[in-house]
């Protein structure tokens, strides 16, 4: 395979590298001439030659020698880094990440970076700097003598030589203010220039303050509340921890998990060390970020997708540089370039939005949380009042420590739920009259009202009473969204967008909306109770963090008495006004064929039920079901959410569903379907495993997914199982090098999902 590799490469060293590019592997360099491949550390940036063009890359490791030919090694260009854009350990934690997903390193690695720095720019903050020129330095002895007649000049020019000869304007402002028309009249004469060079202020070496000093700033944060006891228990046993721990914090909204991520976070602040806390969404965590910025008197910097490039890359330096102490960010924060770091938190744990699911690789942060503390040695900690049942398990089998936190003192008893059997009921467009009561006998003694469906729009369809035609996506195999308000009908799976039609486009009769979204219940709900402010919280009404701060601001100064919306009101916000929750249908989550959707159903429950109640006023929850016997909804009233996730985990643990057995999903879309089947069936057979059975490995399918035709393109799916995760990930690791071979693979999109959220 290699020919021994040339002596002199052995001496100089060579260099892995992986580029922005699809590939599996690292490429091998050579060093740049006159340089030592030793001297290029791990973790920087590197020009290299590709093809007949270059690229930017990054080194991931040192080697001795190289499976390719020496003669055919090729020579970086030019390093971009002096100091590493990702430090060892990072650069371990995206490499496990790239290794563990089956995600080619370079889109990993790079994915990590500010965009700017993908593509070579400086990794350090550019200034504007004044610096002598070369003709300035030879002409100093007439300098000296000219300017004598030019004081102001003078000045400027003696700053400079002192400087060594370049200095930031910035400097120049606080030393000389109005120096710029003396350096413009310098600049004339041709010995100083306008230069954007990289600010020195801050770079990981030269600024690290020693922890002691660190430690000493960090208690000028303000202390927090005296903890409760069993609040106390958690924050010792975090700062206690010696090494890696995973900590499991369970407690209803409200019970005080915030507070203990702040003490355990300052208890590693005054250690010397740093913080990162993981949040579902920023926009809906407005309170959290404030609680932290007002408690913290150190650098914090926020990391999260609502941010502009320019932000994101500022906020990334802020980390890099070892200023921000404490980072809070969404999913892609977990790769927040932290110095020292001493605790992870993750709040919300079961947060779906932890997991990446539209392109690149699809990882879990929650799941990579937890290997970065490994590494790291340190304590994690994931917060949730529903946790997500693969956590609960790992807490069952002793892997995570579990803490409850009881309801605080003065906080309310838990809400009270209830069904409502919609078959027993007079239901108008949605509401039961049983709701429609309670919604009334709440407003009227002074409460505020949450109702909760999980479709936003004005009706799922579209239907004509003549001749059956139903409003279809052309390009999904969906219905389109009615949205009255807009006049508009829109596919909530590709975007497409229609004017509403007066009448059936098919046979000329009329058409008219079925079933209900949040637009609908809005308006049957003002015109039941018209004297009752009411706001709508979806994606239609709010579509930045501002709106949502409007709405949620609405509801908590008590201008709105009603509250619509969507899972986004089962994020974030505590409405302590709210008396009565209404869920409006349950029913999607009980019969899906997806393994989750219990879970999903059960977590909103419990979750918009959190939103409700104060001490004085405990809530009550009213869920309409057709269903009203399911063991699962019967188990939630009964038992709670530990009740529900013990029967969902026994009924996981019997179908051999995760966290019980390990799986994988391989996806592929075309706009022939059958081109996504022949090439899951050509995987399928290169997989060897129908030959014969193989140990611990099953394969099911190929199928086409849930909804099969998705913006014009067929998917399918093949599902990868096994008992094992070792099991499971050795047979991607050899499978997975044929797949991207295969002949078939090119006339489709595909991707593989390890450990995916959703399987339909
Ligand atoms: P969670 O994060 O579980 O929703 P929080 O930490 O936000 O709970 O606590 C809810 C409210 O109770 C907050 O206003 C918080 O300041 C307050 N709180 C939490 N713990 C204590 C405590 N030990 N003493 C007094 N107030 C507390
Ligand atoms: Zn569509």
């Amino acid at each position: 395979m290699s020919s021994p590799a040339h002596s002199d490469t052995v001496l100089a060293g060579i260099l892995k590298v992986v580029i922005d590019r699809p590939l599996r592997t690292a490429l091998d360099y050579l060093p740049p001439p006159g340089c030592k491949a030793a001297e290029l550390p791990v973790g920087a940036r590197v020009r290299v030659p590709v093809g007949r063009g270059h690229a930017v890359g990054l080194i991931t490791g040192h080697a001795s020698q190289s499976a390719m030919d020496s003669s055919r090694l090729r020579t970086i260009t030019a390093l971009l880094d002096p100091v590493p854009v990702l430090d060892a350990n990072l650069l371990s934690l995206l490499m496990w990440a790239s290794d563990y997903y089956h995600h080619p390193p370079g889109e990993v690695l790079f994915g990590a970076l500010p965009v700017s720095l993908r593509s070579g720019g400086s990794a350090h903050a550019l200034e504007s700097h004044l610096r002598i020129t070369a003709s300035g330095h030879a002409a100093q002895s007439e300098a000296a003598a000219t300017l004598q007649r030019a004081p102001r000049q003078l000045l400027v020019w003696q700053q400079l030589l002192a400087a060594g000869g370049c200095l930031p304007t910035a400097r120049l402002d606080a030393m000389l203010p109005k120096w710029g028309p003396a350096a413009r009249e310098l600049r004339d004469r041709g010995w100083v220039e306008r230069i954007e060079l990289e600010s020195q202020a801050a770079t990981p070496q030269d600024s690290s303050a020693s922890t002691d000093a660190r430690a000493d700033a960090s208690q000028r944060s303000a202390p927090g509340p005296g903890l409760t006891d069993a609040q106390r228990q958690v924050v010792d046993a975090i700062a206690s921890a010696a090494g890696f721990s995973s900590i499991l914090l369970q407690g209803a909204t409200g019970s005080g998990k915030t507070e203990v991520y702040m003490q355990a976070v300052a208890a590693a602040l005054a250690r010397g060390r740093s913080a990162l806390v993981l949040v579902p969404e920023i926009g809906l965590t407005p309170q959290l970020v404030e609680r932290f910025r007002s408690r913290f008197d150190v650098p914090l910097a926020l990391l999260h997708s609502a941010l502009g490039d320019a932000e994101r890359l500022a906020a990334w330096r802020s980390a890099w540089q070892d200023r921000a102490r404490i980072v809070i960010g969404t999913r892609s924060a977990v790769f927040a370039p932290l110095h020292d770091l001493g605790l992870i938190v993750v709040d919300e744990e079961h947060d779906s939005s932890y997991k990446q699911q539209d392109g690149g690789c699809r990882y879990s942060a929650r799941d990579l949380a937890v290997r970065r503390a490994q590494q790291l040695d340190i304590p994690v900690v994931l917060g949730s009042a529903t946790p997500a049942l693969e956590t609960l398990q790992n807490a069952r089998s002793g892997r995570y420590q579990r803490f409850v936190l009881p309801r605080r003192a003065d906080q309310s008893p838990a809400p009270r739920l209830a069904l409502i059997d919609l078959r027993t009921q007079a239901v108008h467009a949605g509401l039961s009259s049983a709701a429609t009561q309670a919604i009334e006998r709440h407003l009227g003694s002074g409460g505020q009202v949450l109702v909760y469906i999980n479709r936003r729009g004005f009706a799922p369809t579209l239907l004509c009473t003549s001749c059956g035609w139903i409003a279809p996506c052309q390009s999904c195999d969906a219905r389109l969204t009615v949205h009255q308000g807009a006049g508009r009908m829109r596919c909530h799976h590709c975007g497409a967008d229609e004017p509403l039609p007066e009448r059936c486009p098919r046979c000329g009769y009329g058409v008219k909306p079925v079933g209900q979204g949040t637009e609908r219940v809005e308006e049957t709900l003002t015109s039941a109770f018209p004297q009752q402010p009411l706001v709508r919280l979806d994606r239609d009404t709010a579509r930045s963090a501002g709106d949502i701060e409007r709405v949620t601001g609405a509801v908590l100064r008590g201008e709105a008495r009603i509250l619509v919306g969507t899972q986004m009101i089962t994020k974030g916000h505590h409405f302590p006004d709210v008396t009565l929750v209404v869920v409006l249908n349950a029913d999607q989550g009980l019969f899906s064929t997806d393994f989750r959707a219990s879970e999903r159903l059960a977590q909103t429950i419990v979750q918009v039920a959190g939103r409700a109640g104060r001490a004085e006023r405990p809530g009550e929850v009213l869920i309409q079901t057709e269903f009203p016997e399911h063991p699962l909804l019967q188990e939630l009233l009964a038992r709670g959410y530990e009740g529900f996730a013990e029967t969902a985990l026994a009924e996981r643990a019997a179908a051999h569903w995760p966290p019980f057995g390990r799986i994988a999903l391989l996806r592929a879309s075309a706009r022939d379907a059958a081109h996504a089947t022949a090439f899951l069936i050509a995987a399928r057979r290169a997989s060897g495993l129908d030959a014969g059975p193989r140990a611990g490995v099953t394969l099911l399918g190929p199928v086409p997914t849930a909804m099969a035709r998705r913006a014009g393109r067929h998917h399918a799916q093949l599902l990868i199982e096994s008992p094992e995760r070792a099991t499971l990930q050795g047979f991607l690791r050899r499978w997975l090098p044929t797949v991207d071979s295969l002949q078939e693979a090119r006339r489709v999109r595909w991707f593989l999902d390890v450990d995916p959220l959703d399987t339909q």
